[in-house]
């Protein structure tokens, strides 16, 4: 049985109490986890706030240089990773090898360079000169989710240290594989002891006490809207900078002149990819009326044939669910949906092998009030609706309280950015999906979140602004 321990201070700590990590494709434990507790989260704190003077003085350049290691390290051991997170989460090793380790790497890189190109801004006028400083705040805390462990614990973690700040990170206690293996590199890429301390453990536990430790000075959480709920109340009396970028239940918008039947690849994988357990996966799609039998069928058959198996196999695109309890609400929300109305066009259930497998499911005859079209279900499950007119589509992609992205298909571009102004969402993409640059802002508003990751919006989150005015006369020397 493998063994995933803490990183505090420098030091790998096992802890006394630990949870079982299981194998999603064969429903079985393989490893354990340390269950941290709240004096581990202090520990780490207090680390991380001793290592913060000389971490937050250091130049940016030898700040850069570390992140820069980290990525170089991991690049070496790409194949091990890839591994790791396919066994841990359940997930393709083709969607882990080529895109989800490589983009971890891409994320260290990225604030490396932000690191040293993050400037700041001043104001020259009336007010004589004012000049804004950018200071790290200090110790951070950051809580990432089980769908993409690596990515996105790189996508916290590298801003807020390339900004000179000391982190606390908690990996979700269902996938720590990957957090777990990066911490055993972080010395070796130059990191002094307690500048980045990882905590495991579950998130009622191990969450809250970073959540309310009075020496964390912001949060930045990605995870379910409910538990952002929570974690905003806790926060918020406390006066805590916070990030929350939360769940989605995405409109894909299909219009009659679109080449859709070019790009049904995309498509059914904007629906399906990691079984659909991507926040920016579109699970309500919106077919004009004109085209809707015709990509109806086209999209089933096509969804039929997705390579659903053991994540190993270089050819299978649909994995199983990650835990047993995800694959029990997956299940509930198909079962709700029959009870709704819904007709099953294909998929439906669970898959007849070990594992927790669901068959990728399409459903249709469900309106835009049905719980199914409202609220997420984070698993390969999507529904189909028709529309006639533009302001129909329009309606139909709204009619959320979440507005994380949204993906629009046509040809006619001023329709395009007719929407993309009106659709109700941090992100919206025409005629692709999840094709992305990191320096864009990234997030969602309504019940998707608050604030935005990603480029120059995280190396704001991670700083505080401080502005320094000096005056002097206008006239002539
Ligand atoms: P989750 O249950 O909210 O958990 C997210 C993280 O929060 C985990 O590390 C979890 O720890 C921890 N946590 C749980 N309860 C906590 C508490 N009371 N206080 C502090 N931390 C706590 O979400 P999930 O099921 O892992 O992830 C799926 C959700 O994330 C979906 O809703 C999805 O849409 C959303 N998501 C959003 C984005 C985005 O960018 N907007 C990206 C990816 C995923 P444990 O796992 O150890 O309980």
């Amino acid at each position: 049985m493998l063994r995933f321990g803490h990183l505090i201070d420098g030091q790998t700590r096992d802890g006394s109490r630990r949870l079982e990590v299981f194998e999603p494709a064969r429903a079985t434990p393989y490893a354990q986890v340390a269950d941290g507790t709240a004096a581990d989260v202090h520990d780490a704190v207090t680390a991380a706030g001793r290592a913060f003077p000389e971490w937050s003085r250091w130049p940016a350049e030898r700040r850069a240089r570390c992140l820069e290691r980290l990525a170089d390290a991991l690049e070496q051991r790409a194949g091990d990773f890839a591994h790791a997170e396919s066994r841990d989460g359940g997930k393709p090793y083709a969607l882990a090898h080529d895109a989800e380790i490589p983009r971890a790497i891409a994320n260290l890189r990225f604030f490396a360079h932000a690191a040293t190109q993050f400037a700041s801004e001043s104001h020259h006028g009336q007010a004589g000169l004012n000049y804004t400083l950018r200071l790290p705040l200090g110790v951070v805390g950051t809580i990432s989710p089980w769908n993409l462990p690596l990515y996105l614990f790189t996508w916290k973690i590298a801003p807020a240290l390339a900004a000179g700040n000391t982190v606390v990170a908690k990996p979700s206690e269902v996938t720590p594989a990957t957090a777990a293996m990066l911490g055993a590199l972080v010395r070796d890429a130059g990191f002094p002891d307690g500048v980045l301390n990882i905590v495991h453990g579950r998130g009622e536990t191990v969450g809250e006490a970073l959540v309310t430790h009075p020496q964390v000075r912001a949060v930045s959480f990605t995870g379910s809207t409910a538990v952002g709920r929570r974690i905003a109340g806790l926060a918020a009396p406390m006066l805590k900078k916070l990030s929350l970028e939360l769940g989605g239940k995405n409109p894909t918008l299909v219009f009659a002149d679109s080449d859709w039947e070019t790009h049904l690849d995309t498509l059914v994988r904007s629906a399906f990819q990691n079984s659909g357990q991507i926040c920016l996966c579109g699970s309500r799609l919106l077919i004009e009326r004109g085209i809707a039998h015709r990509f109806r069928d086209a999209f089933i058959e096509r969804v039929r044939a997705l390579p659903v198996g053991d994540p190993m196999d270089p050819a299978v695109r649909v994995g199983p669910l990650v835990s047993r309890a995800h694959f029990d609400k997956v299940t509930w929300a198909i079962e709700r949906a029959r009870a709704e109305g819904a007709r099953v066009l294909c998929g439906g259930g669970p898959l007849d092998r070990p594992g927790w497998f669901v068959a990728p499911t399409v459903l249709d005859g469900l309106g835009p009030d049905a719980a199914t079209n409202r609220e997420e279900i984070f698993g390969p499950v999507v529904t189909l609706q028709s529309f006639e007119r533009d302001t129909e589509a329009l309606a139909l992609a709204n009619a959320s309280d979440y507005g994380l992205a949204a993906s629009v298909w046509t040809r006619d571009l001023d329709r395009a950015h007719r929407f993309a102004a009106h659709l109700q969402a941090g992100i919206v993409w025409i005629n692709s999906w999840l094709v992305r640059d990191l320096r864009t802002p990234f997030g969602g508003t309504g019940h998707s979140g608050l604030g935005r990751e990603g480029g120059l919006e995280a190396m704001r989150f991670f700083t505080e602004p401080k502005n320094v005015g000096l005056s002097f006369e206008h006239r002539l020397l």
